[in-house]
């Protein structure tokens, strides 16, 4: 596995499959990033912040004054912890569509196996997924 240190965190490289319903598995790559500590709080802050931010910002709206402030404090809460329990993020992944063999190019995202997606070319749904955890599951 090839690892690179980059700002926030640990890129590394792994192998994945791609595999589409009736179609033989392929194989391509997802570059994932473990997020150390300080980028995972300065991740959190900065979300929370923009939460508490709307709440401040809806105090000047009639009757959603009433509502909307505390409900985004709670979903300040929500998101921080959220964001400071996540530990990885996926890059990007990329590799052939099973059915068309069109190239696929996942942008980055919150990583959560299997990442599910649609294929650009003949537009079936994909489900991408590291290449030993999906080599065990095919073992009797
Ligand atoms: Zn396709």
């Amino acid at each position: 596995m090839q690892q690179t240190a980059s700002k926030g965190g640990i890129s590394s490289v792994r192998a994945i499959t791609l595999e589409a319903q009736g179609k033989d598995a392929t194989a391509g790559e997802a570059v994932i990033l473990e997020l150390d500590e300080a980028a995972r709080g300065k991740r959190a802050r900065k979300a929370a912040g923009i939460c508490v931010a709307i709440a401040v910002g809806s105090l000047a709206i009639p009757l959603v004054h009433f509502v909307a402030p505390w409900a985004m404090l709670i979903v300040a809460t929500v998101v921080y912890r959220k964001i400071m329990a996540q530990g990885a993020e996926l890059e990007r992944a990329s590799g052939p569509c099973p059915a068309c063999g069109h190239g696929i190019e996942v942008p980055r995202q919150a990583l959560e196996w299997p990442i599910e997606w649609n294929c650009d070319g003949c537009r079936k749904r994909l489900v991408l997924q590291p290449a030993a955890e999906a080599a065990e599951g095919a073992a009797p």
